[in-house]
């Protein structure tokens, strides 16, 4: 099962020549889930080839410009594919109204059902073998971030295991595979824990922008094996971030080494940094968390299953 990541966008406050607003794509299996959309969003889709039809469901983070304004794009060019299914859309309680009065306002054409469901905290979407988790941040608004967290998958079948035991191919296996004990000729009762082994863990992605640190963000984002998080300023100016109720990059770097994050995507940056000296929000980051990266538009991870 693929499970990839691709930063749409890098930029806070503003879209810069070559930095769209931050956004975050999901694609697990040909299915898409975008995390807030501003404006730009659309165009670095197009540029990834990135196809509309197959998202399922949009997250918005809060109700700034910044993280919304490129939504009614969206839902409009989801009209220009024909699609069956509902598009989620989830997010403070005040992205109804927006979407609603998008719709009215800009008599939008729409051909498919869109299902908003207002962020709290705790699962706020499931799918085949994942959910997605909404967790509140601390900003001058409503603000949540959101953890894609996949299932446990079965242990492993260990096909010496069963001939070992006399177990014959075929039916019994399959029995065992499936979780169930089976009972042989001779009356020997096998538990598929004897063939099979432990639960292997699933994948997480966390995606956190626009709160100023709190420590417990770590919790709700523990064993990322990729956290997109905001590092807006760099770490001599905490107190500009504080204020503003935004984080540093060396912030961003405490929250990946306390949760036990595997690796840490930066996002968010201020506008008043140049490309050139973004990195000094990537220097202050690695401080703490060596394996940062300071990502740029259109990167893309690939997350690969655990054993
Ligand atoms: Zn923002
Ligand atoms: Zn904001």
């Amino acid at each position: 099962m693929n499970l990839e990541a691709f930063q749409l966008g890098t930029s806070g406050m503003m879209p810069l020549p070559g930095r769209f607003l931050t956004s975050v794509l999901v694609r697990r299996d040909g299915d898409l889930f975008l995390f807030d959309s501003g404006e730009g969003t659309q165009v670095s889709m197009k540029m990834l080839n990135l196809r509309w039809k197959k998202i399922s469901a949009i997250f918005i983070s809060h109700m700034h410009a910044d993280h919304v304004t490129g939504l009614p794009g969206i839902l409009m060019l989801s009209s220009q594919v024909d699609r069956t299914d509902p598009l989620y859309v989830i997010g403070p309680q005040k992205l109804g109204d927006y979407i609603e009065s998008s719709r009215r306002i800009l008599d939008m054409y729409i051909n498919y059902e869109i299902r908003f469901i207002p962020a709290e905290t705790g699962v706020v979407y499931s799918g085949d073998g994942f959910s997605v988790q909404a967790f509140p941040l601390i900003h001058t608004k409503p603000c949540f971030g959101y953890a894609l967290v996949e299932e446990k998958r079965k242990g492993e079948f260990h096909p010496d295991k069963a001939m070992e035991l006399g177990i014959p191919k075929g039916k019994l296996w399959g029995q065992l595979q499936n979780g169930m004990s089976v009972t042989l000729d001779d009356g020997r009762v096998i538990e598929s824990s004897m063939v099979i082994g432990a639960a292997r863990e699933g994948r997480k992605i966390s995606y956190v922008t626009d709160t100023m640190y709190f420590p417990q963000i770590a919790d709700y984002v523990h064993d990322s094996d990729i956290l997109f998080c905001e590092g807006m300023f760099e770490k001599a100016l905490r107190d500009t971030a504080r204020e503003k109720k935004h984080m540093t990059s060396y912030e961003a770097g405490l929250i990946a080494r306390d949760s036990d994050s595997l690796k840490l995507c930066l996002q968010h940056y201020s506008p008043r940094y140049s490309d050139r000296e973004l990195r000094i929000l990537e220097r202050d980051a690695k401080e703490v968390f060596p394996d940062t990266v300071l990502t740029r538009d259109r990167m893309s991870f690939s997350i690969p299953l655990k054993d």
